[in-house]
C-alpha cells in the first residue's frame, strides 16, 4: 500500500526504561509501515533531560503548543535513588507537571474495554472518566522541617501592605513539619469548564467532590466555583443534554463511584486524581489500559499512557529476559494523537488508520492473545494465550 501522509506533523516526546523500548516496537511495527509518520521528536529520556538541564521538557510543551496534538512516552520523575542511579545534576520535576504548567491542562483518563476482561468491580459496565485537576495543592507545595521550640505560620502580605498571620502549630515537645499550598480561582474555574465541556462532549454525568467538611475555606472555595459556574454557565445545557451534575463529599463520591455502572465523568482535585485514576485504572483491569490525554483550554492536546515506565519489568529486559508488558495504553496514546491530528487536518486515511489500530489491538485481545497481566482478568470462552511483548504487538499488526 502507498503509505498515508501527514501533512502537519505531532510533537513525538520519548521517554524511559520499558516503554521507551515499546514505543519503538509500536512505532516499527504498528505505525511506520503504513504511516509517512511525520513528528517534532524531543527525547525527554531521562539521560537526555539531564543533559539539557531539562530544557528539552520544556521546549516540547512549547512545541505542543505550536502544533496542537503531542504523543507521550511514560518518563521517570526522579527521586533520590535515580539521582544517584543516573548521576543526575539535578533531581529534575516530573515531566507531566512541568507540561501540565505550561499548558494549563486538564487531564482526562479512562479504561480502555475489551470483552473478556471484568472489571474487579463488575458492576462497572461503562468506563468511568477521571478528570485530574492538574494545577497547585501539593504538586507546588513549600515544605519544612520544624524543631521542637519552633512556631509556624500562615503570613499572606496584602498588596496594601496588610499582613494576616495566623499560627498553624507551636511545636512543643516535638518538632515535625509543614506545608504551604496554594491554588488559583483562574485555575479552578478554567478545570471546573473543560469538565463541564467535556461531560457534555462525551454525554456522560459528572461527580465533583473535595473534602469541604473540613477543609472549609481551602475546598470550600473549589466547591463554590463549581457550582458557580455550573448554575450559570452549564445548568441548562445539561438539563438539555438529560445528564446531571453532583457536588458531594469525597467520601460519598467514593461510595457512589463503587456502587455506580460507570458511565460517570469524576471530577477531581489534584491529588484525588492522582491517586483515584489509579485505582480505578487497577480495578478496570491493569494500570495498562488505561488512557489519558491532557487538553488545555484553548483546545491542545497531548495523549499518553496513564502508567509509568514499567521499571521491574525493564530490568529483567535488561538481563536479556522477555518481557509480557502491555502496551495497549501507548498503542492508544498513539492513536489518540493520529486521530486528532487527522481530525484538525481533514485527512479521513489517518483517521481511519487510527481506528482500524484500536480495533485490532481490542480484536487481538478478545481472541485471546494478550500479555499477562490481563491473563488473570479474562473471562471467556476462548483460552487465553500469554504473548510477550514484541510477539503481541506482531499479533496486532497480522489483524491490521
Ligand atoms: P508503573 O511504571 O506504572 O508500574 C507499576 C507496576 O504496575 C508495574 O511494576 C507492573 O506490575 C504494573 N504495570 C504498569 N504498567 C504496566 C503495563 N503497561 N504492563 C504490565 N504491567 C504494568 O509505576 P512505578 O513502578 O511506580 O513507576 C515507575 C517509573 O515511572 C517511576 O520512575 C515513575 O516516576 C514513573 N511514572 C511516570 C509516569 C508518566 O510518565 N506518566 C506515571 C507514573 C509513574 P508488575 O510489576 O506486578 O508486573
Ligand atoms: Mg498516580
Amino acid at each position: 500500500m502507498a503509505k498515508i501522509r501527514m501533512d502537519t506533523p505531532i510533537v513525538e516526546m520519548d521517554g524511559d526504561e520499558m516503554t521507551r523500548i515499546l514505543w519503538k516496537w509500536i512505532k516499527e511495527i504498528l505505525i511506520e509501515p503504513y504511516v509517512e509518520l511525520n513528528t517534532v521528536y524531543f527525547d525527554l529520556g531521562l539521560p537526555h533531560r539531564d543533559e539539557t538541564a531539562d530544557r528539552v521538557t520544556v521546549e516540547a510543551a512549547e512545541a505542543t503548543k505550536r502544533y496542537g496534538v503531542a504523543v507521550k512516552c511514560a518518563t521517570i520523575t526522579p527521586n533520590r535513588q535515580r539521582v544517584s542511579e543516573y548521576n543526575l545534576h539535578e533531581m529534575w520535576k516530573s515531566p507531566n507537571g512541568t507540561i501540565r504548567r505550561i499548558l494549563d491542562g486538564t487531564v482526562f483518563r479512562s479504561p480502555i474495554l475489551a470483552k473478556g476482561i471484568t472489571p474487579y468491580v463488575p458492576a462497572w459496565k461503562q468506563p468511568i472518566v477521571l478528570a485530574r485537576h492538574a494545577y497547585g495543592d501539593i504538586y507546588n507545595a513549600v515544605d519544612d522541617v520544624c524543631a521542637a521550640g519552633d512556631k509556624a505560620y500562615l503570613v499572606v502580605e496584602g498588596k496594601d501592605g496588610t499582613v494576616r498571620k495566623k499560627l498553624i502549630h507551636e511545636f512543643k515537645e516535638s518538632g515535625g513539619v509543614v506545608q504551604g499550598m496554594h491554588n488559583a480561582d483562574a485555575s479552578i474555574a478554567s478545570f471546573a469548564r473543560s469538565c463541564f465541556r467535556y461531560a457534555l462532549d462525551v454525554h456522560m454525568p459528572m461527580l465533583f467532590a473535595t473534602k469541604d467538611t473540613i477543609s472549609k475555606i481551602y475546598d470550600g472555595q473549589f466547591k463554590e466555583i463549581f457550582n458557580r459556574i455550573y448554575e450559570e454557565e452549564f445548568k441548562a445545557a445539561f438539563e438539555e443534554a438529560g445528564i446531571w451534575y453532583l457536588y458531594t463529599p469525597i467520601d460519598d463520591a467514593v461510595a457512589r463511584i463503587i456502587r455506580s455502572e460507570g458511565g460517570i465523568l469524576w471530577a477531581c482535585k489534584n491529588y484525588d486524581g492522582d491517586v483515584m485514576s489509579d485505582m480505578v485504572a487497577t480495578a478496570y483491569g491493569s494500570l495498562g489500559m488505561m488512557k489519558s490525554v491532557l487538553v488545555s483550554p484553548d483546545g491542545k492536546y497531548e495523549f499518553e499512557a496513564a502508567h509509568g515506565t514499567v521499571t521491574r519489568h525493564y530490568y529483567k529486559y535488561l538481563q536479556g529476559e522477555t518481557t509480557s508488558t502491555n502496551s495497549v495504553a501507548t498503542i492508544f496514546a498513539w492513536t489518540g494523537a493520529l486521530q486528532k491530528r487527522g481530525e484538525l487536518d481533514g485527512n479521513a486515511a489517518l483517521q481511519e488508520f487510527a481506528e482500524r489500530l484500536e480495533k485490532a489491538t481490542i480484536e487481538t485481545i478478545e481472541a485471546g492473545e494478550m500479555t499477562g497481566d490481563l491473563i488473570p482478568l479474562f473471562r471467556s470462552d476462548v483460552e487465553p494465550k500469554k504473548l510477550d511483548s514484541r510477539a503481541f504487538l506482531e499479533r496486532v499488526a497480522s489483524r491490521l
